[in-house]
């Protein structure tokens, strides 16, 4: 990758949330040098495109194979600038070799061109071409620093586009290291640019300049970005934030779920847009599966460091624990009891939090209805599925969400729930590995979506080339109108059947 000096050289120094120890140091660009990134984005893009795609496929295969050799130097440094757990960070390199290999695999099929059905087959041929839309502009959060920059980046390559991406200022490393791994596979200079800086600056910038913006974060700022996505009108995605609910049904087997639950809410720290903050329990089960749920959050091993046996890490910083706490604070001072945690953990680090599970939360409570992003989860008892699903749904947004149970039962309440993805006997992990699937938000949880066929055709314009031939559509010389229109009536009502 080309790395341009900027103009005022500003660095940022990134330190690790669970010690304090410093992790790096890296440019910090403003939005001068970001706008060169952009041209030279620009002038490569041609080129880029006119690569074939099958020597796009291979260099998306080396980059799978690279990731999967550089894994533990990769979970080292996701580790150190994030201050996730290791088995957190491993989902992030899982992620990026399958959505790696599955674009490559797919992308052939998705960019052919189609044969499309026309009003007077033999005389219209009409083909549907898929060409990239330019430079895509990628915004990424902290949280998945692997996974959020680099995953939206594969498709959007693969599809002939050049990709400029501003990591979170917090968490900048990861995204620099995966595009050294993309150099060393091959990919050309100047088509996959990571460029950190604020979002002021170098975000604003890719509003303003890219020809697609992808971008993951808040729903505040999602909106504020797709307005003025819309302003310009270019295309937009945004993968947004979660209060993801859980229901627990009347014919769980407690044993079973209880450490499948705890995965689904504490994960990455509970900073993850599908984990689960609210779960409704079936009275049924209910007496059985909070105390069992209970001992097994309290059995969690939190700390900082590289070891696979730590189930939860710190969160990205002190302002992110001063805000789960606040919540927490809130939520207790009206009435929520806490079943477990609910306190900082100063003796580990800065910035740990131990796993909550709240009881009893009224519905004035900050959390009940906003999203924390921390390792905080509430639950209700309920009397019914029905009810269930109702508190469920009863929210502004739509990520995921998940039902632990029978399958036969899970699968009737799945359908009913407002959410881009419903893991049964999972948390999250089930729909977002299903990288053929779509993924993405309902209502105030995003617009468009990643994974899946339209996760690469969103980085596409398709171009319709129709050919007429033999006769004209509007009827060949010599003919009268009217017998014109009656044999296209004719052809019409006979082709219904053929045309199925
Ligand atoms: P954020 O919206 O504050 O920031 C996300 C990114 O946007 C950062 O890189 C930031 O620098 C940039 N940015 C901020 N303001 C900008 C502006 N005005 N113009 C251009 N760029 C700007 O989000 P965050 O707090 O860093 O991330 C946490 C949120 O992200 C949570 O709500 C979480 O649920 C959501 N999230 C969603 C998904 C998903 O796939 N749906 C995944 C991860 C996180």
């Amino acid at each position: 990758m080309t790395t341009l000096l900027n103009q005022d050289n500003s660095t940022k120094t990134i330190k690790n949330p669970a010690d304090g120890t410093i992790v790096g140091t890296t440019n910090y660009h403003s939005a001068d040098t970001a706008r060169e990134y952009i041209e030279r984005a620009r002038a490569k893009q041609p080129e880029w495109a006119a690569t074939p795609v099958k020597e796009r496929k291979k260099i998306m295969l080396r980059y799978h194979d690279l990731v999967l050799k550089h894994q533990k130097e990769l979970l080292d440094l996701i580790q150190d600038e994030n201050g996730k757990n290791r088995r957190s960070a491993f989902e992030e390199v899982l992620d990026s070799a399958l959505t790696a290999r599955h674009y490559a695999y797919r992308a052939g099929k998705l960019l052919r061109s189609d044969r499309a059905k026309v009003a007077l087959p033999i005389a219209t041929k009409t083909r549907v071409e898929h060409a990239p839309v330019g430079v895509v502009g990628i915004i990424a959060p902290w949280n998945y620093p692997l996974v959020l920059a680099l995953s939206d980046a594969i498709p959007a390559i693969l599809a002939g586009n050049t990709v400029v991406l501003k990591p979170d200022s917090s968490t900048p490393l990861t995204a620099l290291r995966a595009a050294e791994l993309f150099a060393e596979a091959g990919l050309p200079k100047d088509v996959l640019n990571v460029v950190p800086g604020s979002g002021r600056e170098v975000g604003q910038l890719l509003v303003q300049e890219a020809d697609y913006l992808m971008f993951t974060g808040s729903s505040e700022t999602g909106a504020k970005l797709a307005s003025q996505a819309g302003e310009r009108l270019i295309g937009f995605s945004g993968e947004l934030g979660g209060k993801n609910p859980l229901i627990v049904t009347a014919d769980a087997d407690v044993d079973k779920v209880v450490s499948g639950v705890r995965h689904a809410c504490f994960s990455n720290t509970g900073q993850l847009c599908i984990s689960i903050e609210r779960m409704y329990v079936h009275r049924a089960v209910a007496d059985e599966f909070i105390p069992a749920f209970v001992r097994c959050v309290e059995k969690m091993r939190i700390g900082g460091g590289h070891d696979w046996d730590i189930d939860m890490g710190s969160l990205i910083n002190e302002d992110q624990a001063d805000t789960v706490a606040e919540f927490v604070e809130d939520a207790v001072s009206k009435g929520a009891t806490v079943a477990t945690g609910g306190k900082r953990l100063t003796d580990l680090g800065p910035a740990f939090y131990a796993p909550t599970v709240l009881l009893n939360v009224p519905e004035d409570a900050r959390l009940y209805r906003e999203e924390v992003f921390g390792p905080v989860v509430y639950i209700e008892v309920v009397d019914s599925h029905e009810e269930a699903i109702a508190k469920a749904n009863d929210t502004d947004y739509g990520l995921n969400a998940s039902v632990f149970g029978k399958p036969s039962t899970a699968h009737k309440i799945a359908s009913q729930l407002q959410a881009g993805t419903v893991n049964i006997n999972e948390g999250y992990g089930a729909g977002w590995s299903s990288v053929g699937a779509p993924m993405g938000g309902w209502k105030r949880s995003g617009v468009g979506r990643r994974h899946g066929d339209g996760g690469l055709l969103k980085y596409t314009e398709s171009r319709t080339v129709a050919e007429q031939r033999i006769v004209p559509i509007a009827g060949p010389d010599g003919i009268a109108p009217e017998r014109w229109a009656q044999a296209l009536t004719f052809a019409l009502k006979y082709g219904r059947d053929l045309m199925r």
